[in-house]
């Protein structure tokens, strides 16, 4: 698969760049060749995965914008695949992307949080 081309705000040594490079150890639970995922180091949840395209999207809307209609259905299988077939969610999950100042996007790098593993709290508490 060919990626965009990189976006020129985009940092290649942001620490999920890093991870795709094999410079940071993760603890991976599936991969395809658009998508990494991987269980979050400060977990959330009882579960807390992270999902990540390969391609160099700052976040949601850079990914939404610029990835290919093909990286973009294999990001959400990669998702799919998470939650449907690695049995780590059996009960269901939350899926949650920072996005944008106010969310406190921490790793501009796109990424989804799929939390779960217990019942989880309401979302705005
Ligand atoms: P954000 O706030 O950007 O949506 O979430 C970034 C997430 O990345 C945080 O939940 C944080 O715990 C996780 N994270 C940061 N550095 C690392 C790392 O080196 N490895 C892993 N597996 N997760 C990380």
């Amino acid at each position: 698969m060919t990626p965009t081309a990189p976006n020129p705000a985009y940092d290649p040594n942001n620490v999920f760049a890093r991870i795709l490079r094999g410079e940071i150890p993760c603890h991976k639970v599936y991969e395809n060749d658009a998508a990494l995922a991987f269980h979050d180091i400060t977990s959330a949840a009882p579960v807390h995965v992270l999902v990540i395209p390969r391609g160099a999207y700052t976040d949601f809307h850079d990914f939404t914008r610029r990835a290919t209609p093909e990286e973009i259905a294999k990001f959400w299988q990669a998702v799919d695949h998470v939650v449907q077939q690695e049995n780590l969610l059996p009960a269901g999950f939350r899926l949650i992307t920072n996005t944008g100042p106010d969310s406190g996007q921490e790793v501009p790098h796109f990424h989804v949080h799929l939390l779960g593993g217990e019942k989880l709290g309401p979302l705005l508490s």
